[in-house]
């Protein structure tokens, strides 16, 4: 990559930020489509936050990602939310137009994409079980919503924040549950089409934890995914595999959250394969 006086600039904010692979996926959509910009990892700690997103306008950025743990406290530097931000209460891509900040989120379009394109799965109609509901539940159960599943059960450890998010949920024409771990989880996981862990637990370092305690009622017409991508397979999809349940990994998604902020902010389309070879 060659920068030059004309190059224009966008990056990923977060704290901290050494694990990123955003400005890998990035760099390779420019590279591939011979645009002159450069993507950036951004350090910002919390009292800095503020003149950070004021920085994108002086220094004309094309905009930026938003990762952990300011998806929420970005909100109010912004400009205008657009409505998959304003349904997420989270932002996760900024875009600079000529100065005034428009938050996005596209998390919950970024797994849709993938359940549809890597795993060519259906959503219409089906019955979905979300592990957690915590800001990425949240993103992707708003998005789940819009493609016309029939049913979503949630199942977290803090029940009151399972009920907040089923509460800002309801009004469409799908059917809102929350499970408590008092319920027969082997009858929750038989009744699922689509199983979604959004929690960290299996997350390396942690590779022996797992959102579920067993694994019965899973079964080869059960699609298990899980939003984590470090590593590839959870101990959860593991398991899931031996029990004969389809599976997809959080690479994918996070691919997908890639290519759809990078259309965003530069207007112009990217394959996904791209930036998926990033990861
Ligand atoms: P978050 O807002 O902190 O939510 C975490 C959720 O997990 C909450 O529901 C929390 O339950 C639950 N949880 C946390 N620790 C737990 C434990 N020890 N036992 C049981 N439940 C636990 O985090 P987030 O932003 O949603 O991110 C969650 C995961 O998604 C992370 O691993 C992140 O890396 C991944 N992620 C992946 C992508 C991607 O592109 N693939 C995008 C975004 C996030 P409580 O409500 O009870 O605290």
């Amino acid at each position: 990559m060659t920068l030059t006086g004309t190059t224009r600039l966008a990056g990923v904010i977060g704290h901290p930020i050494t694990h990123t692979v955003s400005p890998a996926m990035h760099n390779a959509a420019y590279a591939h489509l011979g645009l002159d910009c450069a993507y950036i990892p951004l350090h910002v700690l919390p009292e800095a936050l503020e003149a950070a997103i004021k920085g994108l306008r002086a220094f004309e950025f094309l905009g930026a990602n938003v990762t952990l743990p300011y998806k929420e406290a970005v909100i109010p530097y912004l400009d205008e939310l657009d409505m998959s931000a304003q349904k997420a209460q989270a932002v996760n891509t900024i875009v600079n137009q000529d100065g005034w900040l428009i938050g996005y989120n596209t998390d919950g379009a970024g797994f849709v994409y993938s359940v549809q394109n890597e795993a060519h799965f259906s959503l219409k109609k089906k019955c979905v079980l979300i592990l957690g509901a915590g800001g990425a539940a949240k993103g992707i159960a708003h998005r789940l919503l819009q493609e016309g599943i029939y049913a979503l059960t949630l199942l977290n450890r803090s029940h009151e924040r399972a009920e907040h998010l089923a509460k800002a949920l309801s009004g469409s024409a799908t059917l809102i549950k929350v499970a408590t771990h008092h319920d027969p989880l082997a009858e929750l996981l038989a009744q699922a089409d689509l199983v979604i862990n959004t929690t960290p637990l299996g997350m390396t370092p942690d590779l022996d934890a797992s959102p579920l305690s067993a694994y019965e009622g899973l079964s080869n017409a059960t699609l298990c995914c899980d939003i984590i991508y470090k590593p590839a397979e959870t101990l959860f999809l593991k398991k899931a595999k031996e029990k004969g349940a389809s599976i997809l990994g959080g690479a994918g998604m996070l691919a997908g959250q890639g290519m759809l902020a990078f259309e965003l902010m530069t207007g112009k389309s990217i394959p996904f394969d791209i930036m998926r070879a990033q990861l």
